[in-house]
């Protein structure tokens, strides 16, 4: 494959946005998705450097979390903001990774990833549960490049 583009097909890529949509109906929290195909720095410190660049740290809660996949190198990072680490207990997103693991050894990358959204909108229901004012404080789009 030549183009991260190319990893999803458009309908896929909508799957994974309304999953975003339906995992911020049950929290505050915010989530979103970055894709690329990879890295030449570690996996996790190029998770903060989009968390950064997507400005994902200007939540009220402090409760965003990006889901990082670098596609060719079969690698990726759930990364929270302080607000989330603040609260939950270590290994948190365990759970989050393993649903993810399982679709990806079987190379349904797009359930992969549709799952992680849901299980980590589960997640932080627990701890910040969604409320009648709630605002999407963060687009709700897939993230490229
Ligand atoms: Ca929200
Ligand atoms: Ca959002």
């Amino acid at each position: 494959m030549s183009k991260v583009e190319e990893f999803l097909t458009s309908e896929e890529e909508l799957e994974i946005v309304q999953a975003i949509r339906q995992a911020e109906r049950n929290t505050s929290g915010e989530i979103r998705v970055h894709i690329e195909k990879s890295t030449d720095i570690s996996h996790y410190d190029r998770a903060l450097e989009i968390f950064h660049s997507l400005k994902m740290f200007n939540t009220k809660q402090q409760n965003a979390v990006l889901i990082y996949l670098a596609v060719e190198d079969h690698k990726f990072v759930i990364y929270g903001d302080k607000g989330i680490d603040k609260v939950v207990p270590e290994n948190f997103w365990k759970t989050t990774k393993n649903v993810m693991q399982q679709q990806f050894k079987l190379q349904q990358f797009k359930q992969g990833i549709v799952d992680g959204v849901l299980k980590a909108g589960k997640e932080l229901k627990a701890h910040f549960p969604w409320q009648a004012n709630d605002e999407d404080e963060l687009p709700n789009e897939i993230s490229k490049g």
